[in-house]
């Protein structure tokens, strides 16, 4: 007779075959966060209770239960999700010149326009793709983006006319071509519109984003703010950098009394060496950031109006609700390659736009190669198949899937590989340290969309911690 070796019940934390939890500093006066980082469950314990909930046998077992939901929930929003949207640039031309843009500069001076022909072309095959991989009834997403998608208005305007019933459209402009005919054509098509603006006032703006000759922008995108007052699908995209930071609680004050629904704070993102000129230390940088977080709160209770700042919005969700996530650079794998690819005007296919520009990550052409096969080449994998688990100290961090170790392209270009972290660690561990000191003092739904949670529910709750 033969003794078969019996593995641990996994009765016990941090031993055996139990749970890994991780205890977190949040920063809080009452509450530490409790991380199984692996399934990204989490609890907010009482410092005080964190030896009697470890010690808890009713606790573990009532978690013992859930943790292979979890683990399922979070290998498939990893390693399970097709693309649903495709970033879409038009044209390789710019009409600015943003000191930390991702694509090379000659291209943005002298490029070339896709052809409405092969705009419409890239559509057509786009559709066919779709057709045959989506599994939702929600259409695919197109979004036009940068360079300046304006700058190849009738193309752009034909595309979105006769694909009106085939997929949701987006565009990210820099509104110097955005005119009143433009807004109405895009709202009348229900086409979500992104701007760009990196202060509240013209001298900020001018340290980054200007002309070729140098001339502001301010005059232009507050015009474009006007006309798109009232619409509901519009937001406002902040890049952080060293030149604006300190302003950027006024930015949120400005933009709030501009009736922006929405607007993103992104750190600057390090792919380029210029871009690399302007970034800001992380803790500092994350200093700014919460202040403006803060004032986005207290502008809130003052006049119950939001203005949700979309990327930390996405990290308060990952938290709680990871499946209901909207932006997909907090997540690793990240999004680029995976739920969706970016079209250059060559036709060439990227993860993301960020590798616009950096020819070893061309994954084939959209008119030659067959989008499943692009998906699968050697330049996607390099991308899609980044994860956490490779990323020192990404590997044993107990937030690694709140944060999702962005940005691939910087790990590689700015770092040196893959197995890197990209140019920000410590912002983003303050970002999720703050939106748990959120969720410690019930203030979540002031950061987030209305009807957020439509549809999702709380999945595990035990007296004396928030989950
Ligand atoms: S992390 Fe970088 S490569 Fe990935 S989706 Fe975000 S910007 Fe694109
Ligand atoms: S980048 Fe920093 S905060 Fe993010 S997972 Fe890696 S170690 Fe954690």
């Amino acid at each position: 007779m033969s003794i078969n070796a019996i593995p641990s019940r996994g009765r016990f934390v941090n031993s055996g075959s139990g749970p890994a939890l991780q205890p977190v500093d949040i920063g809080h006066s009452t509450y530490m966060g409790l991380v199984d980082a692996d399934t990204a469950f989490w609890s907010l314990v009482r410092r005080d209770k964190l030896g009697v909930i470890l010690h808890d046998s009713a606790w573990l077992k009532s978690y013992y239960k859930k943790r292979e939901s979890f683990r399922k929930e979070m290998e498939m929003l990893r390693f399970g999700l097709k693309p649903s949207a495709v970033y879409f640039n038009i044209t390789e031309r710019c009409n600015l010149n943003c000191r930390y843009c991702y694509i090379p500069e000659n291209m943005r001076r002298k490029g070339k326009h896709m052809s409405e022909e092969k705009v419409i072309n890239a559509l057509q095959l786009l559709k066919a793709y779709f057709k045959k991989t989506s599994g939702t009834a929600l259409l695919p997403k197109v979004i036009f983006h940068g360079a300046e998608p304006l700058l190849n208005k009738k193309a752009l305007f034909n595309g979105i006319e006769k694909f009106s019933k085939d997929f949701t459209f987006g565009i990210q402009t820099n509104t110097l071509l955005l005119d009143a005919e433009a807004v109405s054509f895009f709202k009348s098509r229900k086409v979500s519109i992104g701007i760009s603006l990196d202060g509240p006032t013209g001298k900020i703006v001018n340290r980054t984003r200007a002309s070729w000759a140098g001339e502001g922008v301010f005059r232009q995108v507050n015009r474009a703010m006007e006309l798109l007052k009232g619409y509901d699908a519009w937001s406002v995209i902040c890049t952080i950098t060293t030149e604006n930071m300190q302003s950027l609680a006024r930015m949120v004050s400005y933009l709030h009394d501009n009736e922006v629904p929405n607007c993103l704070l992104n750190v600057v993102r390090c792919t380029l060496p210029s871009a690399r000129k302007i970034k800001p230390d992380d803790s500092i940088a994350a200093r700014y950031f919460i202040d403006a977080l803060e004032k986005s709160y207290r502008l809130y209770k003052k006049s119950g109006r939001k203005l949700v700042v979309a990327n930390f919005a996405n990290i308060l969700i990952s938290i709680l609700a990871p499946t209901a996530r909207r932006l997909m650079c907090d997540i690793s794998p990240c999004g680029g390659g995976r739920s969706f690819f970016a079209l250059a005007p060559s036709g060439d296919i990227f993860p993301c736009s960020e590798f616009i520009g950096l020819k070893h990550f061309r994954g084939g052409n959209i008119f030659k190669n067959g989008i499943n096969n692009i998906l699968a080449s050697n330049a996607f994998k390099l991308v899609t198949g980044r994860k956490v688990e490779d990323i020192e100290p990404c590997r044993r961090c107990a937030i690694r899937h709140f944060c999702g170790s962005p940005c691939p392209a910087e790990a590689y270009e700015m770092n040196g590989g893959m197995d890197k972290t990209g140019a920000f660690c410590e912002f983003y561990e303050e970002q999720v340290r703050f939106a748990f000191r959120v969720i410690a003092d019930g203030k979540q739904d002031a950061f987030l969309w209305d009807g957020w949670d439509k549809g999702t529910k709380e999945t595990f709750i035990i007296p004396g911690t928030r989950t």
